[in-house]
């Protein structure tokens, strides 16, 4: 029987077994050290394991995030606390941390992760700004802007996504974010000037509302391009009430809904 058989059986009999000594234990540290490499000493650890996850989360943010240029703190901070496998379908949990975008039901997709880390630190926040999002979805990016700022305004248009985005971040104990069920074309009045404001679906241009709810200084974050075609994240900044446009990587987002699609705008 290879060492690493026997080493296995003596594990799962000190694991049943009621009376381990710290030196039988001793003896299978010593045994492992003769293992060749690679060969499994205990069972791998369950996908349910939260370090498991905390493992995936610190390899997706070293070679998805800061080995693909994100390189603010806070954002790879953040990045590597949230628990992203809790905003994806039960059934794509173990594709949670790979790095690209997965469906959320509502034919609506949760970002890739490289992507709510690029917009987060395009956004520049600090952590007295207020972030107004369009488009909750799954919920994941707005746990993450909540992390880097004070307080977050999300509008969702799909009541069931909302709905389920809401009760997760209520049980994960966020307490500043505050949600709303609307067509966030016309943003939310009554909470703004927001320093900073992100649109997580793509238009051919900034709906005007968010524009003027936009404070002076302020950063706009969203993908502009035509419907059915890629688009260009940008960021559009407000200064002495003029726009300074940046464009940054081609990306693929769903469609803004509601008052934009209609003909008249
Ligand atoms: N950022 C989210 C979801 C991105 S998908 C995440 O990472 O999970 C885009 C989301 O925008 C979808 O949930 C979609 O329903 C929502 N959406 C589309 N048009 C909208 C509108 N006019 N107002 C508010 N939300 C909208």
């Amino acid at each position: 029987m290879p060492s690493w058989a026997w080493t296995s059986t003596i594990i799962l009999s000190l694991k049943t077994s009621r009376k381990s000594t710290p030196l039988a234990w001793a003896f299978v540290v010593l045994l492992q050290s003769f293992l060749p490499a690679g060969a499994a000493l205990y069972d791998p650890p369950s996908p349910e394991d939260p370090d498991t996850y905390l493992a995936r989360r610190r390899v997706m943010v070293e070679r998805d995030l800061r080995g693909r240029g994100i390189k603010d703190p806070r954002v790879l901070a953040v990045m590597e606390a949230v628990p992203r496998h809790l905003f994806v379908p039960d059934k794509l949990r173990a594709a949670a941390y790979d790095d690209r975008p997965l469906p959320i039901g509502e034919d609506q997709t949760i970002s890739q992760p490289y992507i709510v880390a690029f917009m987060s630190e395009l956004l520049e926040l600090k952590p007295t700004d207020k972030v107004l999002e369009i488009g909750t979805g799954s919920g994941y990016q707005t746990a993450v802007l909540a992390r880097l700022a004070a307080a977050v305004s999300s509008i969702e248009i799909l009541p069931s996504l909302g709905a389920r985005a809401r009760k997760l971040l209520d049980a994960l104990g966020y307490k500043n974010i505050e949600f709303k069920l609307a067509d966030g074309f016309y943003g939310w009045e009554d909470r703004g000037p927001f320093d900073a404001i992100i649109v997580t679906a793509a238009a051919s241009k900034i709906p005007e509302p968010l524009w003027r709810q936009l404070r002076d200084g302020g950063r706009l974050v969203m993908p502009l391009g035509e419907p059915g075609k890629s688009q260009k994240l940008i960021r559009a900044r407000k200064s002495a009430g003029q726009v300074s446009m940046e464009d940054f990587t081609e990306v693929l987002f769903v469609p803004l809904r509601g008052a934009i699609q209609k003909p008249s705008r």
